[in-house]
């Protein structure tokens, strides 16, 4: 189910026009050539055939993978998002043509970085949830240590079979925190019996929703 059409852009350094491939749909497993390009990000650039400029475009993709039983909506406007969720939320009650495994993890991501974040997690056969709450949690004790900089973004990585996370300051400087087996669990341990935790309601799975959970958590344990 990987329905793809043409559109073109124009090269903002030369002007002409770029033919875009865009993927509506992309199955992991039936489609590992694209998954490939989702994970090295060639899947939203396109290469400028005049002057080789290379642009970044975005459009959005449903990822799902059913042997990991997932399935990542990437979209973009409040309104998009809105709509997934709803069809989420349709898709689990049963209702509808599009009744979905109740054990599925259903995500909504707004930028082509996080959705290859969430395919890097789920390959890693890792929680999305827990490496939230670990990517919170280690910038927290880089801010602590470095008051200078200002965080601005944390990814996870898997390298070479390690996990780690990075850290970028708004200064752009870069901090990497490995993510162990023994920090992962002992999160698990901590965090996975709370009730926003097993909440699947909600699709955005970010910063903003595992600062909640350990303000939960913070307030549990004053
Ligand atoms: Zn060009």
């Amino acid at each position: 189910m990987s329905m793809r059409d043409k559109v073109t852009v124009q090269c903002p350094k030369c002007t002409r026009s770029i033919e875009v491939q865009q993927w509506s749909a992309v199955n992991g497993d039936k489609n590992p050539v694209e998954k490939k390009k989702l994970l090295d990000g060639t899947l939203f650039t396109a290469k400028c055939k005049n002057c080789g400029n290379t642009v970044q475009v975005g459009y959005p993709l449903l990822y799902n993978d059913p042997k990991q039983n997932i399935m990542i909506w990437l979209v973009y406007d409040d309104d998009e998002v809105k709509h997934v969720a709803d069809y989420f939320k349709s898709s689990k009650s049963g209702e509808g043509d599009n009744k979905a495994d109740i054990s599925c993890r259903q995500r909504i991501v707004r930028d082509s970085f996080r959705l290859r974040e969430k395919l890097m997690i789920f390959d890693s056969g890792l929680d999305d949830k827990i490496v939230e709450i670990a990517k919170l949690a280690f910038s927290q004790s880089v801010q602590k240590q470095n008051p200078k900089e200002k965080i601005a973004a944390a990814f996870f990585t898997n390298e070479g079979g390690e996990n780690h996370v990075e850290i970028y300051s708004a200064g752009g400087n870069a901090f990497t925190v490995a993510l162990s087996d023994d920090i992962y669990r002992s999160l698990e341990d901590t965090y996975s019996g709370k009730a926003s935790y097993a909440e699947d309601r909600v699709y955005i799975i970010d910063d903003v929703w595992a600062l909640q959970l350990l303000r939960e958590y913070n307030s549990e344990h004053r």
